[in-house]
């Protein structure tokens, strides 16, 4: 079964399960997945009946969602048209990173295979989107990102911003006003645990992160060596 043969609907649906997969370890369930879309339980559950029906999930009788590997491979086909028209909109049409979730959850069900491969070349290959999420190759693989979350860093750790959550655009406006932007080196100054806020020193500059945008921000350990902040990724392939 081809993408072509998924409505929308489904499309989201797959989508949603693997990205939730990739930020958590906690099981898919379906008032897991009612919060996230904003439907309402029974329509999920219709839907994942349907999803289940057609060899994409399986699904345990109260229990966790999974993909099945066609399933997977339909999601990741979808995660990969998403992130390649993010990287394309900021790229080549000058959107900020906080613009272009939303038009690629609208464009990422009209485009077709060939366009997003000829997007893919156009950008060099690129390895992650804008917010920093690895963008899988034609064949469905991409690099594993060891990134974790901010607010659970060690005061004294040094570290760079290695991917943000996309889905809210006024955090996205929020972090780029603090020059909090991918490769930034942040410097974790303290950590009040019990209400999961940071004080972090970026840019030269001491900043308080509240919970929301301390747990946000994913973040890979500093090169060791001091100086500028590693370049953007190019695309890194050869051809
Ligand atoms: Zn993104």
């Amino acid at each position: 079964m081809g993408t072509n043969s998924l409505s929308a609907a489904s499309e989201d649906y797959l989508k949603v399960i693997w990205t939730a997969q990739e930020w958590t370890d906690a099981p898919v369930t379906v008032s897991a997945l009612s919060a996230h879309v904003g439907n309402s339980p029974s329509s999920v559950s219709e839907a994942v009946k349907k999803l289940t029906a057609q060899g994409l999930l399986t699904h345990a009788r109260y229990g966790s969602i999974a993909l099945t590997e066609e399933g997977t491979r339909e999601a990741v086909a979808m995660v990969r048209r998403h992130r390649l028209i993010e990287t394309f909109l900021v790229e080549y049409l000058d959107y900020g990173w906080d613009e272009v979730h939303d038009e690629a959850e609208h464009l990422e069900h009209a485009v077709s295979d060939k366009l997003v491969n000829a997007l893919d070349r156009r950008l060099g290959y690129p390895v992650r989107d804008p917010h920093g999420d690895p963008i899988p190759t034609r064949d469905g693989s991409f690099p594993p990102l060891a990134a974790v979350r901010l607010n659970g860093c060690e005061p004294g750790s040094v570290v760079t911003i290695a991917r943000v959550a996309d889905a809210d655009p006024e955090l996205l406006r929020y972090l780029a006003g603090l020059g909090l932007h991918l490769d930034v080196r942040v410097h974790v100054l303290s950590r009040q645990a019990y209400a999961g806020t940071l004080t972090v020193a970026a840019n030269g500059k001491q900043l308080e992160l509240g919970l929301p945008a301390a747990q946000s921000i994913w973040v890979l350990p500093a090169p060791a060596t001091e100086g500028l902040p590693a370049p953007a990724a190019e695309g890194s392939r050869q051809g």
